[in-house]
C-alpha cells in the first residue's frame, strides 16, 4: 500500500511537471539573525521604519509579500516556505526528482540569493562546517545535498543488485574558470567539452566512484577546504565563486530497453536527437544510461556596486554579475522558446546546460532574508525567480521506463530539443 501511495505522489508530481514545465521555484524566507540588526539602535530595532523591520512576508504556501514604502509586491511560487520551516520540508518536494533521476532524466537543484540570505544553509546545513562530524547523521539540520544523496543511494538499494553505479565531482565556477576541489592542483583550467554521443563533461575533472553517503559527504567536505585554502585574494570567497556538486547515475539498461536500442538503424548515436535525456553508450556490449544530478550553491547575487570596487573585487563582482545574468538569459531564452539558448556565454550555464533546458528537470530555490536593509537584493532576487518561473515547455515524455511502468519504448515519443542540444 506505501508502494502504491508513493508511485501515486510521483505521477502526480509527474502531472505537475508537465502542466508546469521543468522549472520549479521556490522561495524560503531565512528568520532574522542577529548580523540583520547590527549597529541598529536598541530603541528601533524591528520597528517600522528601521532597517531590522521585517518586511518579506510569508502568505502562503504559494506566495510572498514584500511590503515597500509604496505598496506591497506579490510572489507567487510553486513553494514558499516561512522562516520556521524545517530542513525536511524543503527535501520532501526534491524527493519526487530523484525518482526522475533515475528513471532517466538529468536534474539539478539550485539555491539563489545573496550572501547572508540562506544559501549554503538551505544545500549543505549541518554539512557546511569543516568540523561537522558525520557519525551524527542524518542530522535534523543537514540541507538539500546530503539528503538528496542519502535517497539517491536508499532508491538504488531497491533496484536489483549491481544495476546502478554513482560518481560525485565537486566543482567551483570563479571568475569564470572551472576549478577542480577534488584535485591536488585545483588552480589547474578545465573546460566543459562535448562528447561524440552529444552528452556535456568536464572530462579533465576528478570524479570518484561513490557507494554511501558518508562518502559522498566526505568528498564534499575535501572540496570545501580545498575551496577555502585555495582562494587566495579574497575574504569571504565562497560567496563569489558558484559550488557545483555532480553526481553521475550510470544505470544498465533494462535488456528490453537495450535490445529496441540496439534495434534503432542509426544504433549508438546522438542522444538528444532521438530525445533521451540520459547519455547512453555501450560498455562491454551492455548499454548503459548516464544521468546528472547538479547540486548548486551559487554565488551571491548581491548587486555589486561598481563604485569604488576595484582590482580583483572588481573582476570578481563582474563575473558574478556576468554568470548569473547569463543564467537569466537562459531561463528566458526558454521561457519565450527561442530556438537559441545562450548556454555558452559563461562556464556556468554551459557546464549545467543539459541540467537546465530540454527534458531535465530543474527546482531553483530563492532563498531570502527578511529584514528591510536587504529589500533591494530581496526584491531582485524573488524577481528573477518569477521571471523564470515563466518557463514552460511542452510536455514531456520518460525516456527510461521504470521498473514499476514497463512502458513499451516504442510508445513513448520524443519531442523537439532545444535546437542547441
Ligand atoms: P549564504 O550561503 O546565502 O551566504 P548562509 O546559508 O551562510 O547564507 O546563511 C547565513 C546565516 O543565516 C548562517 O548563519 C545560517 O546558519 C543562517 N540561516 C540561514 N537560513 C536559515 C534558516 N532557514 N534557519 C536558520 N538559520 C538560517
Ligand atoms: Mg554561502
Amino acid at each position: 500500500r506505501h508502494a502504491l501511495e508513493k508511485k501515486r505522489r510521483q505521477e502526480l508530481h509527474n502531472t505537475l511537471m508537465e502542466l508546469r514545465g521543468n522549472i520549479r521555484v521556490h522561495g524560503r524566507i531565512r528568520p532574522l539573525m542577529e548580523f540583520d540588526v547590527e549597529n541598529e539602535d536598541i530603541t528601533s530595532l524591528g520597528k517600522p521604519g528601521s532597517r531590522s523591520e521585517v518586511v518579506v512576508h510569508y502568505v502562503d504556501d504559494e506566495n510572498i509579500c514584500v511590503r515597500t514604502n509604496k505598496h506591497n509586491k506579490v510572489f507567487e511560487y510553486e513553494r514558499v516556505y516561512n522562516s520556521t520551516e524545517k530542513q525536511e520540508a524543503i527535501f520532501d518536494e526534491v524527493q519526487p526528482m530523484l525518482t526522475s533521476l533515475l528513471d532517466g532524466y538529468n536534474v539539478s537543484i539550485m539555491a539563489y540569493g545573496q550572501t547572508g540570505s540562506g544559501k549554503t544553509h538551505t544545500m549543505l546545513g549541518s554539512h557546511r562546517n569543516d568540523d561537522y562530524n558525520p557519525s551524527h547523521d542524518p542530522h535534523p539540520d543537514e540541507g538539500v545535498i546530503p539528503r538528496a544523496t542519502r535517497e539517491l543511494f536508499r532508491l538504488i538499494e531497491e533496484k536489483p543488485v549491481g544495476t546502478h553505479s554513482l560518481e560525485v565531482s565537486v566543482v567551483e565556477v570563479y571568475n569564470n574558470d572551472i576549478k577542480d576541489l577534488l584535485s591536488r592542483d585545483p588552480n589547474a583550467k578545465h573546460d566543459v567539452v562535448t562528447g561524440g554521443d552529444g552528452q556535456l563533461s568536464i572530462p579533465t575533472v576528478t570524479s570518484k566512484p561513490v557507494d554511501n553517503v558518508d562518502s559522498v559527504m566526505t568528498l564534499v567536505q575535501l572540496g570545501l577546504k580545498t575551496r577555502k585554502e585555495s582562494a587566495t585574494l579574497v575574504h569571504e570567497h565562497s560567496s563569489r565563486s558558484h559550488l557545483i556538486v555532480t553526481l553521475t547515475v550510470t544505470t544498465k539498461a533494462p535488456s528490453f530497453f537495450a535490445k529496441s536500442f540496439a534495434a534503432e538503424p542509426e544504433g549508438n548515436t546522438s542522444i538528444s536527437k532521438k530525445g533521451v535525456v540520459g547519455n547512453l553508450q555501450t560498455t562491454n556490449q551492455q548499454p548503459v544510461v548516464r544521468t546528472k544530478l547538479q547540486l548548486v550553491d551559487l554565488a551571491g547575487s548581491e548587486c555589486v556596486g561598481m563604485s569604488g570596487v576595484k582590482g580583483a573585487a572588481l573582476r570578481e563582482a563582474s563575473n558574478i554579475n556576468k554568470s548569473l545574468s547569463a543564467l537569466a538569459d537562459v531561463l528566458g531564452a526558454l521561457a519565450e522558446h527561442r530556438t537559441h539558448v545562450p548556454y555558452r556565454n559563461s562556464r556556468l550555464t554551459h557546464f549545467l546546460q543539459d541540467s537546465i533546458g530540454g527534458d531535465a528537470k530543474l527546482l531553483i530555490l530563492l532563498c531570502v532574508s527578511p529584514a528591510q536593509r536587504y529589500i533591494t537584493e530581496s526584491l531582485q532576487c524573488l524577481g528573477f525567480g518569477q521571471r523564470a518561473r515563466q518557463v514552460q515547455r511542452g510536455p514531456t515524455k520518460r525516456r527510461l521506463p521504470s521498473s514499476a511502468e514497463k512502458v513499451a519504448p516504442e510508445n513513448t515519443q520524443s519531442r523537439p530539443n532545444s535546437a542547441t542540444r
